[in-house]
């Protein structure tokens, strides 16, 4: 007699699940947002890079890099451990539209602070300034600065303010390839198709290091970049919590420590002109 009601009451569990995944699928259909965020209860989303060497890498199943280290800093303050935490990978190109379609919550991924992004998101921040910078192959010696880059093929970022800088100062004299990562780029001057990689000095350091000294920097940088937390356009309540989080690991020299950490033998040093930067945006 009980086996009966098992079998039914399984049966009827059964039916149920189905009813309710084709309610979800309808859902889905309705409401695309809900399908892309797969949002979970106690738990932080995180845009992070992971092609980039000192930054945000993945590493068999791992994260690691200086924008890990602050994003799990964060994450601590806002409640979350590092558990609770959901990493994402957010190329350049798509960050914006991550953050809008509520994707994630955050983004730490050389993310510069800049007024035509805050149409569509808002940061916090910044936590670091970069500078644009050039990459070489070893021995190269006609590139010197940006002075030099006429008529050089250049590899950047699509999406990045590298590109454009590009595009904007010397358009008329280089050829730009671009590519959805630097690692891509880092390939191709390798192999001869570009003459030097653009981007900032603090990605390009942790590429050259990871090529083992058969790629340099020029070390001439001749932008500055601060590098915000990109968070959903508006937020000031999360800004000024993320800032309360970021004064703290900078005075209490956590962010010294893992800016430390994740440069070591990459031959960088922060421009202590610009750095640590005063985390006040997006309040
Ligand atoms: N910081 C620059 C930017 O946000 C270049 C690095 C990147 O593409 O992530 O576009």
């Amino acid at each position: 007699m009980s086996s009966t009601v098992w079998k039914l009451s399984a049966r009827g569990r059964a039916v149920a699940k189905a009813l309710l995944a084709a309610l979800c699928a309808l859902a889905c259909v309705f409401s695309l947002t809900a399908c892309g965020s797969d949002k979970e209860e106690g738990k932080i989303r995180i845009g992070i890079k992971f092609d980039q060497p000192g930054l945000g890498f993945k590493k068999s199943g791992t994260y690691v890099g200086f924008d890990v280290d602050v994003a799990k800093y964060i994450a601590k303050k806002l409640g979350y451990s590092e558990d609770d935490i959901i990493w994402k990978e957010a190329p350049s190109k798509q960050r914006e539209a991550m953050l809008q379609n509520g994707d994630v919550d955050m983004i730490l991924a050389t993310y510069s602070i800049t007024d035509e992004r805050k149409k569509a998101v808002s940061f916090a921040g910044p936590y670091f300034v970069a500078g644009q910078d050039l990459m070489v192959r070893t021995g190269e010696t006609g590139i010197k600065g940006p002075q030099d880059l006429n008529g050089k093929r250049l590899c950047s970022v699509t999406g990045s303010t590298s590109a454009v800088t590009v595009k904007e100062r010397f358009a008329s004299q280089v050829q730009l390839m671009e590519q959805p990562g630097y690692a891509e780029c880092a390939t191709a001057l390798f192999s001869g198709i570009v003459d030097a990689v653009t981007t900032d000095d603090i990605i390009l350091a942790g590429l050259a290091s990871s090529a083992r000294g058969r790629l340099q920097l020029v070390g001439k940088p001749f932008t500055q970049e601060y590098y915000g937390v990109g968070i959903k356009k508006g937020d000031k309540a999360l800004a000024t919590k993320i800032n309360a989080a970021l004064s703290e690991m900078i005075a209490n020299g956590s962010w010294q420590r893992a800016l430390e950490e994740n440069t070591r033998g990459a031959h960088f040093k922060p421009d202590l002109k610009y750095n640590p930067p005063r985390p006040k945006e997006g309040e």
